[in-house]
């Protein structure tokens, strides 16, 4: 089965308007699902966290037809504040959110979870899971035709996978976030729900120790035996934000290939792996010979 990275052309999103927090680079996953929304005719708007991304991500909105361009770091309540008026005032109303946020300090993505700081914890949990609820009321409140709202989650958030640590912590309370604000305004007509990406190689994932490895293991071991696109994973939050997925709320929908179905690593697979290891294991043995340690 190919990967998919090519647009469908369409009209599933024409007279919506939409939210895009998180795209940093055309790599980001919420460029995938912005770019998908945006050929199917909703209307953008697109947020960076720092001045120094102004440049790049107003090229990339430029490209998706974003009408609204903001700053908007998810700690900031000014920044936030000013974001939620101007679409008020340029929209009128708001039809979708798209939350595609995640931080932690890298250091403590190594070594054993229990090492992490109470200040790197709550850090963590603020940007990664807080954020989405903050958004989701702010959002809920301009949402006055119904809305669907999505949020970005990883498999960590349920296993314990190497090298996410506190991440799956926030990931875990994030997915629980999904489920109660999904009944906070069901009655509205507001849904709730999360996507579960395989790995994509990103600027967030570069922070995730052993990432080359981790891509690799999931394309021997996923069902489809192939990692995913961000394409893939906006086509599956069209789905979701659309009128397709009209009566699904509060739900994880995997795009990963398949691969947290398997409990236990197929022979193939598990051939493959160990060649994959003993590779990445010489590869650091020379790597340590050569500079001397
Ligand atoms: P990405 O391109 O690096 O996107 C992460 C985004 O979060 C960036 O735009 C980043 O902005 C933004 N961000 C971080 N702190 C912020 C803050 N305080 N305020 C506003 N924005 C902030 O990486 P990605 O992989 O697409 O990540 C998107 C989401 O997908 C995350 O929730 C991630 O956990 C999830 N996910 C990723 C994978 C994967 O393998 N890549 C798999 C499953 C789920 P700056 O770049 O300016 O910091």
């Amino acid at each position: 089965m190919p990967e998919n990275t090519s647009l469908t052309a369409g009209t599933l999103m024409k007279g919506k308007r939409g939210l895009v927090l998180g795209i940093a680079t055309e790599r980001s996953i919420a460029y995938g699902i912005a770019q998908v929304v945006a050929a199917q005719g909703a209307e953008l708007a697109v947020t960076y966290q720092v001045d120094q991304l102004a440049g790049r991500v107003t090229s990339l909105a430029k490209g998706l037809g974003a009408s609204i361009v903001q700053l908007a770091d998810v700690q900031n309540e000014a920044h936030l504040n000013q974001l939620f008026d101007t679409i008020e005032k340029k929209w009128g109303g708001l039809d979708f959110l798209v939350h595609s946020i995640a931080f932690s300090d890298r250091t403590e993505l190594d070594g054993p979870y229990a090492n992490t700081t109470r200040a790197n914890f709550l850090n963590t949990m603020d940007i990664s899971c807080y954020s989405f609820t903050d958004l989701a009321r702010r959002s809920a409140a301009i949402m006055h035709n119904g809305g669907s709202m999505l949020t970005l989650t990883y498999l960590g958030g349920e296993r314990v996978l190497p090298h996410y640590n506190v991440m799956g912590v926030a990931k875990a309370a994030l997915e629980a976030s999904v489920r109660y604000l999904a009944v906070d305004f069901g009655h509205r007509k507001i849904r709730v729900n999360a996507i579960s990406a395989g790995p994509v190689k990103t600027l967030a994932a570069s922070g995730i120790g052993d990432f080359r490895l981790i891509l690799r293991w999931n394309e021997i071991n996923a069902p489809l035996r192939r990692n995913i696109t961000t394409i893939e994973v906006g086509n599956a939050g069209l789905f979701l934000l659309s009128d397709l997925g009209a009566s699904v709320t509060g739900e994880t929908l995997y795009v990963d290939a398949g691969y947290h179905i398997m409990g236990m690593l197929l022979e193939k697979g598990a051939l493959e792996t160990a060649d994959l290891l003993n590779n990445i294991k010489a590869e650091k043995t020379a790597r340590a010979q050569r500079s001397g340690t």
